[in-house]
């Protein structure tokens, strides 16, 4: 059992400290948000008055939150300096890799050992303590942060040095939103030209245009396994955070002088359906644009804040 600072509870964080709870550990949360705080206390948690004071003591540090300004913040005004140097500085949230590398870089200097360790899978996954962690960061700090981790998840790969994490998730999420994107067009298409979908779905499926977005995860409701389609695109991933990624992805792609043609499309794809108000549903609910059947919900146009606060 060991003291374990957790530093966001929201949406993700929230049954990712449950499960280090369940698991034996003393988990000491923090979040600027009541309710946050109330479900964190209410599943075992003690809960700290600040950051700085959460992270007092502590043998391992999780955070999960929003965006990078947030980690970059946090880390900067309540951790290092903070926590003992001994501790596991673990940033478990979405950030873009510019801001992971600094941010370790610091950590290093004032002698922590920090990985990146963002997630693939949503908040059942957080919840059920099923995520896969992608882990940035030196040979050491991989084997201090995997006894945590896999508290917290069903896999936890070494995906390289610092930022390595954060780069592993942008690339697969931009690899996602582009074959989702492509998955939707052909099932439209495939139906204006008078193919019932659930044929597609069978020749597809064992052809060469299968890929996870069309077997576990179709657009279509009726159509493969059930998804979030067949309730109405609710629950899932949602749209507005599929395009907190691709941007990452786009921004971490002109950093590194890379050609993502097929990203951009996405991301305009994903920004035009947020700016419609779309940001809450399941990203897979882009068909609706594609098909020209998306109606924007009540007060139309472009709702905000979708449902993690981007910058
Ligand atoms: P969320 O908005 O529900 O939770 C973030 C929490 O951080 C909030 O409770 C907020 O109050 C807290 N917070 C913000 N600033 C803080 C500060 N300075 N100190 C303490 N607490 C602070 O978001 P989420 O859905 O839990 O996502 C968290 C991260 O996980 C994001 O980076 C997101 O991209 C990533 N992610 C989310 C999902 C998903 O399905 N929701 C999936 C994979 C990855």
């Amino acid at each position: 059992m060991a003291r374990v600072a957790f530093i966001g509870l929201g949406n993700m964080g929230g049954g990712m400290a449950a499960n280090l709870v369940k698991a034996g550990h003393e988990v000491i949360a923090f979040d600027l948000a009541e309710p946050a705080i109330e479900r964190a206390r209410g599943n075992g948690a003690s809960i700290a008055t600040s950051a700085a004071e959460a992270v007092e003591g502590a043998e391992a540090v999780v955070t999960m939150l929003p965006a990078g300004k947030h980690v970059a913040q946090v880390y900067r005004e309540s951790i290092i300096g903070k926590a003992p140097t001994s501790a596991i500085l673990m940033d478990c949230s979405t950030i873009d890799v510019a801001t992971a590398k600094t941010v370790e870089s610091e950590a290093q200097a004032a002698d922590y050992t920090m990985v990146d360790a963002p997630v693939s899978g949503g908040i059942a996954a957080a919840d059920g303590g099923t995520l896969t962690f992608m882990v940035g960061g030196s040979d050491d700090g991989f084997a201090k942060a995997q006894p945590f981790l896999e508290k917290m998840g069903k896999a936890v790969i070494h995906a390289g040095g610092p930022g390595a994490g954060q780069a592993a998730k942008i690339c697969n999420n931009m690899l996602l939103g582009a074959t989702m994107a492509a998955t939707c067009e052909a099932f439209v298409l495939a139906q204006k030209l008078g193919l019932d979908p659930q044929t597609f779905f069978d020749i597809s499926s064992k052809a060469s245009g299968q890929s996870w977005s069309m077997t576990s995860y179709c657009p279509v409701p009726g159509v493969g396994p059930e998804t979030p389609a067949d309730r109405d695109y609710e629950g899932g991933f949602a749209a507005a955070l599929m395009l907190k990624d691709l941007k990452l992805a786009m921004e971490a792609a002109q950093e590194a002088g890379a050609y993502t043609p097929m990203g951009g499309e996405a991301e305009e794809l994903y920004q035009r359906f947020v700016d419609r108000g779309g940001a809450h549903k399941d990203f897979s609910a882009l068909i609706k644009m594609i098909d020209d059947s998306w109606k924007a919900p009540a007060g139309g146009g472009s709702i905000s804040p979708p449902v993690t606060k981007l910058d």
